[in-house]
């Protein structure tokens, strides 16, 4: 079965061709980053309109890519939520449409679905059951997975999102949105141990998470030591970079732990744009293989926003006989532990 991917829930336009048994034959990312870069944030009306410019040439060229035509296409997956209403419609119309005028069915498919089973097109897939840390823009979530579609919640951000904390922290040093990969490079150049940021609710039970007192640590750092321009000097943006990602890495690494104990598992997948970090992979590796547990991801591009992982996740529960009607559903909120597993009835 070739399916075709779209993902616009947010400032990303992500195109893809997954087919069942070959796997992934071509995919394409047109990302709006430029167009949002000076408002330093994503504008809702702009995305939706970009969407629109690029959505069906990328369609085209994932098709030259992988020489195919839409007369091949056997079924289209698009994201349904959730995101920004206006970009997710995009999306929608544009995919039911397609799939109408080939005659073939359509998919709607949950973003963070989506993002939790992007490492499974990796050459060693985790394993069922496993715990997902979900670290994305707008989500931290650690959920217990016992099959495709079976989520138990088990923690989650109380404020901001991993992915926020480091867009603001980014932004607190000067960083251009988005500022999360930037401030990962920064930290690099950052000296251990000149700041020790809070490692929040690590010190209590439970596996909740909250980023919204580091923020505020971090700027009350970030003041101190500002010199005339607002500013600290660079190595201490760096310094201070360093200490806000080694408390972010840490804080998630224990929870994990905690997770993965909790739920007597052994693999645990990390999934959603935070989860490119290259520090967070090391320190969960290292603790996990003490545990004798280990870590699953995506590769770097496949972390982010991505078609690839719609196409994806559609196709499964394609496979299993679900699919949309007619009408052109989209859902910007939408919990994930509301979605139905493959055995249990047709997606609505
Ligand atoms: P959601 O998936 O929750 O709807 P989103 O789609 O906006 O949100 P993603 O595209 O999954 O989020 O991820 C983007 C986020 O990941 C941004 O906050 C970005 O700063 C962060 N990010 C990307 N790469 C890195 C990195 N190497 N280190 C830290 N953060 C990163
Ligand atoms: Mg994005
Ligand atoms: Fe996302």
């Amino acid at each position: 079965m070739l399916v075709l991917g779209i993902e616009t829930s947010c400032d990303e336009t992500g195109v893809a061709l997954y087919h069942s048994e070959q796997g992934l034959l071509a995919h394409a990312l047109y990302s709006q980053i430029a167009l949002h870069a000076e408002y330093g944030g994503v504008v809702p009306e702009l995305a939706s309109r970009d969407h629109i410019r690029k959505l069906l040439p990328l369609v085209d060229e994932v098709l030259e890519k992988a020489s195919l035509s839409k007369a091949d296409i056997d079924a289209v997956a698009y994201t349904k939520g959730p995101g920004l209403i206006g970009a997710l419609l995009v999306g929608a119309c544009t995919g039911r449409a397609i799939a109408m005028g080939l005659g073939v069915p359509a998919i709607g498919v949950h973003h963070m679905e989506g993002h939790l089973l992007a490492p499974q097109l990796e050459d060693s897939p985790p394993p069922y059951p496993f715990v997902a840390l979900l670290v994305s823009g707008g989500h931290t979530q650690l959920i217990e997975v016992q099959a495709l579609g079976e989520y138990t919640l088990l923690g989650e951000s109380l404020d901001d999102a991993a992915g926020e904390a480091f867009d603001k922290a980014a932004k607190m040093l000067d960083l251009d949105y988005p500022g999360g990969p930037r401030l990962a490079a920064m930290a690099e150049q950052g000296e251990a141990g000149r700041f020790k940021f809070p490692r929040p609710m690590c010190d209590r039970p439970g596996l909740d998470f909250s980023f919204s007192g580091l923020k505020t640590f971090t700027l009350n750092t970030v003041t101190k030591h500002a010199l005339d321009d607002g500013l600290p000097d660079d190595q201490t943006c760096a310094d201070i970079a360093h200490a806000f990602q080694e408390a972010v890495a840490d804080t998630l690494v224990i929870k994990c732990r905690r997770a993965l104990e909790q739920c007597g598992m052994k693999s645990l997948v990390i999934a959603g744009g935070v989860s490119a970090n290259t520090r967070l992979r090391q320190k969960l590796e290292a603790a996990l293989a003490k545990m004798g547990a280990k870590v699953f991801y995506a590769r770097h591009e496949f972390c982010t926003d991505n078609g690839a992982m719609i196409a994806y996740a559609g196709c499964q529960r394609l496979l299993a006989g679900q699919s949309e009607t007619l009408a052109v559903e989209v859902r910007p909120r939408w919990p994930m532990t509301e979605l139905a597993g493959l055995s249990t009835a047709k997606a609505e």
